[in-house]
């Protein structure tokens, strides 16, 4: 079933609750693939009623993004949900999410949302985190469900939860990767299929990381320039960023002798593509 009001959302997940019943909610912006099935798929597993949010979310795109032509194809999505076990999508359009234009109220995980994409597309995390807020309240979940893919946003949004209370269970869930390596995004339909191939040196260059620090490599320096250095040799790649941060709280580390969080976002022509490895 599919419904595009908060109220028609919050009617029916009340009448779950009062069942006795658990409900898992599984927030995207729609144009879905394997990785979202495999949060869904993970959520029908551990939930007995799931919700998947599909909203291409205004606030959280910069002026010079991909706001307009972002894919949509909600009968692809919706086959993808009910595949995988999605009882109810919630796809509301911008006016039922924000009535008056752009909210009076934002949400800044501060110390956490500067660095890495933050640096990058400024605004982007308040705006993830006030409609993630917003999702929680209209859904009510007891669990719900985010990729690995998104490493900062996952660090962010289990922040937002502790500090504010919200009654949630985050429930991270690994990457989903193409057979060659590439991380699957919506996004990636923007690809022609020379940069495709391209894509690949993303993957590529985090796994020649994981090698150099199984081989006992422990400096951040020289596994930064490692991933550099293979990202520059793919002539369709530019380095948006490669940092290597403290997995809990994303701040810079020298020495890899914790669990680190090594992100990267190149642009493959003019697709920005992020990917991560933790370690
Ligand atoms: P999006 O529709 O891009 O906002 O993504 C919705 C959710 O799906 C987020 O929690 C993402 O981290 C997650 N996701 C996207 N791509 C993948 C992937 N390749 N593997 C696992 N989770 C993913």
């Amino acid at each position: 079933m599919i419904v595009k009001t908060i109220q028609q959302v919050k009617e029916q997940v009340e009448n779950w609750r009062k069942d006795g019943l658990t409900v898992g909610l599984v927030p995207t912006m729609g144009y879905l693939h394997e990785g979202h099935k495999s949060l869904i798929l993970r959520a029908a597993k551990e939930c007995d009623k799931v919700v998947v949010s599909i909203f291409v979310n205004p606030i959280q795109f910069g002026p010079n993004e991909d706001l307009d032509k972002y894919p949509r194809d909600i009968y692809m999505d919706k086959e993808i949900c009910k595949n995988a076990g999605a009882d109810l999508i919630f796809a509301p359009e911008d006016i039922e999410m924000y009535p008056y234009g752009k909210p009076y109220t934002y949400i800044d995980v501060e110390k956490l949302s500067k660095g890495l994409c933050g640096a990058k597309r400024p605004g982007h995390f308040v705006g993830v985190c006030t409609v993630v807020a917003k999702l929680f309240n209209i859904v009510n979940a007891n669990k719900a469900y985010f990729g690995q893919k998104d490493a900062q946003q996952l660090a962010i949004i289990k922040k937002m939860v502790e500090d504010l209370n919200f009654d949630v269970e985050i429930v991270s869930c690994p990457i989903i990767r193409e057979k060659d390596g590439l991380a699957l995004s919506s996004r990636n339909t923007y690809l022609s299929v020379e940069e495709r191939k391209a894509a690949l040196v993303l993957s590529r260059s985090l796994n020649k990381a994981k090698k150099a620090l199984e081989a006992g490599e422990i400096l951040a320096s020289n596994i930064k320039n490692l991933i550099i250095e293979e990202i520059n040799k793919e002539p369709l790649a530019k380095i948006d960023y490669v940092e290597i941060v403290d997995a809990d709280n994303l701040q810079d580390m020298d020495k890899i002798d914790k669990e680190a969080l090594i992100g990267l976002a190149v642009f493959i022509g003019k697709t920005r593509l992020i990917d991560n490895l933790v370690y």
